[in-house]
């Protein structure tokens, strides 16, 4: 084995992270954590600490880690076949299997399941079969897609460019012409602190249709929204902003993308978030829960409406010039079979919900009265704390003071991880579904402690 001091050194010589202060890793600022194990919702370092998971890895390992019958399953499938290709009617019975249980489990309108490897390449095959569709209905024009600020569907060019987060976009040239954005359904941060829940959904409304007035409805072809925002700061939708904002698309023949990398399968306590607000969408993006990360693989699920006109463009021009080598990597495939399986097996949707529902009322009960604290929210086993500098008035600290991050910090130092969500004061909280409440008391008690290390 490496020792430590050689790890170090190779990471910061070669090793270009993922959302990173480049410079500062690669001066030594930011501390390196290799990971080398984990079980259940712990994973542990080579440093000898073992940490409470509470945000799942990237809200990802939602079965926990550690689990024999999925990695099982993968090796199985190695050994078997390790590799073969989807293209042109080719598959395996890990992949025909898994298409079978993601439909068997999405809602009764959906059709057919493409596979691919991440959340991001899945919104990316998503624009493209929207834009496929509308040609073969004859309607070049129809292309933007209308996203919510705030919103996470990737980072790459267009599904950066759909995620509604500066951070992302800076310095990118990003979003490209044909994305758009909308007001994020976020109810703490209404522009009127007057402004009823209801309200709100209306002003949500009005500037969608206002967008979609300026832009011409001829000119957009779908909206893509997360049923809950996850990395914007993880806020469930007030109440009747699907049914609303559905009624809008209907109304101007635009299709609804239901992004549920992160609801999918389980997290809301029901197994898709399309199911839990009553959203009939067109596509669903899925990955993450898909596998619980065991091994990357994602998916895009469309319906009976689109299918129908994709088989119709086909027929016309010949066969789909969309896949890629992985698509359905049989690894990926068999990951996904197990996970599923288990899901099913321990229960582990309702338990997601009956946990989550534990966790976040004791959050409340622990933080939610604290002078700097303006919102606990959450649904299922996602919840969030946010920060603010004064109740009254609803004033935020300085991203300068970087609370989110320090309180995270203070929190980690405990043993426990959750995550400081990019934009704006707030952690974020998403932990295995197998979490048992004496996991989910000292996530929210020692969460009160950084809290009060932090704010006092
Ligand atoms: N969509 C949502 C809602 C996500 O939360 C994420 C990732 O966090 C993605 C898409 C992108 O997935 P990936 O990171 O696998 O590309």
């Amino acid at each position: 084995m490496l020792r430590n001091d050689q790890l170090d050194q190779w990471d910061r010589e070669n090793f270009f992270h993922p959302s990173t202060h480049l410079a500062e890793f690669a001066r030594g600022v930011t501390p390196q954590r290799i990971i080398t194990g984990g079980q259940g919702c712990h994973i542990e370092d080579r440093d000898g600490n073992r940490l409470l998971d509470a945000f799942a890895g990237l809200y990802c390992v939602n079965v926990g880690y550690g689990r024999t019958d999925i990695a099982d399953a993968i090796a199985a499938q190695a050994k078997e076949l390790a590799y073969y290709h989807a293209y042109v009617g080719h598959g395996t019975e890990a992949s025909i299997t898994l298409a079978k249980m993601v439909l068997d489990r999405a809602p009764d309108h959906m059709s057919k399941v493409y596979f691919g490897l991440s959340g991001s390449d899945a919104n990316e095959t998503n624009v493209k079969l929207i834009w496929y569709y509308n040609n073969i209905l004859g309607r070049p024009e129809k292309k933007k897609i209308i996203s919510r600020w705030r919103g996470y569907h990737g980072s790459g060019l267009m599904t950066g460019s759909l995620t509604g987060l500066e951070l992302f976009h800076k310095k990118f040239d990003l979003p490209l012409a044909q994305v758009v954005h909308t007001e994020a359904p976020y109810y703490f941060r209404r522009p009127d602190l007057d402004m009823t829940e209801a309200g709100f959904v209306a002003h949500c409304v009005s500037e969608l249709e206002a967008l979609i007035d300026r832009e011409g409805a001829d000119t957009i072809a779908a909206f893509i929204g997360e049923p809950v925002l996850g990395t914007g700061g993880i806020v469930p939708p007030p109440a009747g902003y699907w049914a609303a904002i559905q009624e809008v698309l209907n109304k101007h023949d635009i299709l609804l993308v239901a992004d549920e990398v992160v609801t999918g399968f389980g997290r809301l306590g029901t197994m898709f978030g399309s199911e839990h607000y009553g959203m009939k969408p067109d596509l669903i993006t899925i990955a993450k829960g898909l596998t619980s990360a065991y091994a990357p693989l994602s998916g895009s699920i469309v319906s009976d409406k689109m299918w129908k006109v994709l088989e119709r463009g086909t027929d016309e021009n010949g066969p789909i010039g969309h896949g890629w080598t992985y698509s359905a990597h049989p690894i990926g495939a068999a990951a996904g079979v197990a996970n599923l399986k288990l899901i099913d097996e321990l229960n582990l949707v309702h338990k997601a919900g009956e946990t989550g529902r534990y966790l976040n009322a004791a959050m409340r009960d622990a933080v939610g009265g604290h002078a700097h604290v303006g919102e606990v929210r959450g649904e299922g086993m996602l919840c969030a704390v946010e920060f603010v500098k004064t109740r009254e008035g609803r004033g935020f600290f300085d991203a300068s003071e970087k609370v989110g991050p320090r309180i995270a910090g203070a929190l980690l130092s405990r043993g426990v991880i959750a995550r400081a969500m990019p934009q704006g004061d707030i952690l974020g909280f998403a932990p295995p579904f197998c979490l048992t409440r004496e996991e989910a008391d000292e996530i929210v008690g020692k969460t009160a402690q950084a809290v009060a290390e932090v704010l006092g």
